[in-house]
């Protein structure tokens, strides 16, 4: 990859145009971390740029702004020429970009130090923000004046999270005042922005960090009104000797990175004080709150525009995250995979080892991880691995002279559900004789 990176900027450089790496790139390089995606930033202009590459595969979706976007064994390297903004009409929309001649006016569109720098094929560091400072001292600071930079766009202020959480940052205090007074705007910003950028922050080592900063500047409150009521929220119960949204935010930093399970564990009590009552012990109960939890959480994520199938995941790992009881049979653990589904059953139990991590009281984490090794063996029985496990199907139901219509799914939901109790009955005589017995024909 650094070969045709290196490529890419002398034959740029040898077209007579100017050439730099810039943004994420040169700051994941300085903190000694190898970068996701190479940006390239250029002084040629977009068709100038596809003719200095007319032998590689090219994307020019983005080439009405300035990007071309090269193809190279499977990486997708963009190139784009230097801009300036012309302002904004919307406090969304840039009126337009306008190209121009200065490196230094591209860096100044850009929204952090630390993400304004560029380097050239010489390894020189162009820095005129003094970002690489920034960067040594754990400084997120905004380029120009905070209150415009985000009355500009909005979203910057979750881009600011997101890389507080990912590289520890000190947060510029105009910054997070700035945000605090013009969080509101992120009312203007699409949905799909905003998902990309919460997802990412919640991908992070420490996304706690980021969490806590948006409840700091009210954008919390803005984006998830629902979780307002974890803030501060005193479960009144034993086990329990954190708040409530202190204790989402040491699950959510105690699962791994992994978005299904990020986004349970941000969310998995979010129903509990609207669920909360006084049992005869005095405590608060919270009976339901997983289901409940499930749906509200599905609706927030539907409201973001997240894909059916992480709704899905997210909801299954809600629903189930209070299903630990103390003895668990096989059968029981095998009806709980395929509730779960197989491709969620181990993420559910990193959400519960977190959960039970970050709860008081005599902790059953050892249990928790011997339950866990039992998983990942009896998802490797045949019974757990095929989808189509049951030995009785549809037509033999209709052959046995059952209607067509919903009755066939119960039947075929009671036979599954006796397998999975009983694996030696998976046999069609077995099976036939149960349907019989239990289900008049
Ligand atoms: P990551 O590693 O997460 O991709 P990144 O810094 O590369 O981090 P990108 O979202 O890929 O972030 O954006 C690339 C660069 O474009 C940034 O480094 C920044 O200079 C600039 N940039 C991106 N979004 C904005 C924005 N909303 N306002 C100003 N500059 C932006
Ligand atoms: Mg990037």
């Amino acid at each position: 990859m650094d070969k045709i990176l290196d490529t890419i900027l002398k034959r740029i450089e040898e077209a007579g145009f100017e050439g730099y790496f810039v943004g994420g790139s040169v700051r994941d390089e300085m903190l000694g971390i190898v970068p996701k995606d190479v940006d390239i930033t250029t002084s040629a202009k977009p068709d100038e740029i596809l003719k200095l590459f007319s032998d590689f595969d090219t994307l020019d979706i983005g080439k009405k702004y300035g990007t071309i976007t090269l193809l190279y064994q499977g990486e997708k390297i963009e190139v784009t020429t230097f801009r300036k903004d012309l302002g904004y009409e919307d406090y969304r929309h840039p009126r337009g970009v306008d190209f121009t001649d200065s490196l230094k006016e591209d860096l100044k569109r850009r929204d952090f130090t630390i993400n304004a720098m560029a380097k050239n094929r010489q390894g020189q560091i162009f820095d005129p923000f003094e970002g690489r400072e920034d960067l040594k001292n754990r400084q997120l600071k905004m380029i120009g004046n905070p209150q415009d930079r985000i009355q500009e766009d909005a979203l910057r202020i979750l881009r600011g999270f997101r890389f507080a959480s990912r590289f520890y940052l000190h947060v510029d205090p105009d910054f997070l005042d700035a945000a605090s007074l013009y969080g509101a705007r992120l009312k203007e910003v699409s949905s799909d922005r905003i998902r990309q950028e919460f997802f990412g922050l919640l991908l992070t080592d420490q996304p706690s960090y980021g969490l806590l900063l948006m409840e700091e500047t009210g954008v919390l409150k803005l984006l998830f009104p629902d979780l307002m009521a974890t803030v501060g929220y005193d479960q009144k119960n034993p086990y329990h000797h954190q708040t409530l949204f202190d204790h989402l935010l040491c699950v959510l930093d105690h699962t791994p990175a992994k978005l299904s399970v990020r986004l349970a564990a941000l969310f998995h009590d979010i129903a509990k004080p609207q669920k909360a009552f006084y049992g005869k012990d005095g405590h608060l109960h919270f009976y339901d709150h997983d289901k409940e939890g499930a749906l509200v959480t599905d609706g927030i994520l539907k409201d973001l525009g997240a894909p059916k199938k992480l709704r899905v995941s997210v909801s299954a790992l809600i629903e189930d995250h209070m299903t630990v009881q103390r003895v668990m049979t096989d059968k029981a653990l095998r009806r709980q995979i395929k509730r779960v589904g197989k491709e969620n059953v181990l993420d559910l139990y990193d959400l519960i080892l977190a959960d039970a991590y970050c709860t008081a009281g005599p902790g059953n984490l050892e249990l928790l991880k011997e339950r866990k090794a039992r998983i990942v063996e009896l998802l490797d029985e045949d019974l757990v691995k095929k989808e189509n496990f049951l030995a009785i199907n549809g037509h033999h139901l209709l052959d046995m002279g059952y209607p067509k219509g919903p009755l066939l799914g119960k039947i075929l939901k009671a036979c599954e559900d006796l397998v999975l109790e009983s694996p030696e009955k998976n046999n069609l005589q077995d099976l036939k004789s149960f349907v019989e017995e239990n289900f008049k024909n």
